[in-house]
């Protein structure tokens, strides 16, 4: 499943690089950002490796699903969920993503702004 021995996220996912995980499922694991934007930060991953949301297809939806469901879920679990969060997902170097492998940011604890830099 997470078989990209070049891929950090697959690395974290394999449980060969630790991460301070929160919850997690058959075919997805959420984990604490290790450099938080929020006084909640944490990252939702597929175990399988999928570059980003626009690598998603109709073999993967179940797990894009999963992956919204499980961020909800983060949430309540960690008592943010009546506050307020914002999920988001980067696509690409101009977006900001750094890591390609997909995953959802949960943040929370703090107002947010919008519309986002
Ligand atoms: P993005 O820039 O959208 O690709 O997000 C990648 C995120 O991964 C950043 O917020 C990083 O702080 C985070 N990150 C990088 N390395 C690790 C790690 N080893 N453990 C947890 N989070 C990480």
């Amino acid at each position: 499943m997470s078989d990209r021995t070049d891929c950090l996220f697959c690395r974290i996912a394999s449980g060969e690089i630790p991460a301070d995980r929160v919850a997690e499922g058959e075919r997805w694991l959420a984990f604490h950002d290790v450099s938080p934007q929020a006084p909640v930060h944490v990252l939702v991953i597929p175990k399988a490796h999928i570059e980003s949301v626009a690598d998603l297809d109709g073999e993967s939806m179940a797990v894009a699903g999963e992956l919204l469901i499980a961020a909800a879920e983060v949430a309540r679990s960690l008592g943010v969920s009546e506050d307020g969060y914002r999920l988001v997902t980067n696509r690409g170097t101009r977006a900001g993503q750094s890591v390609f492998h997909l995953h959802i940011h949960l943040l929370a604890g703090r107002d947010m702004a919008w519309p986002p830099g």
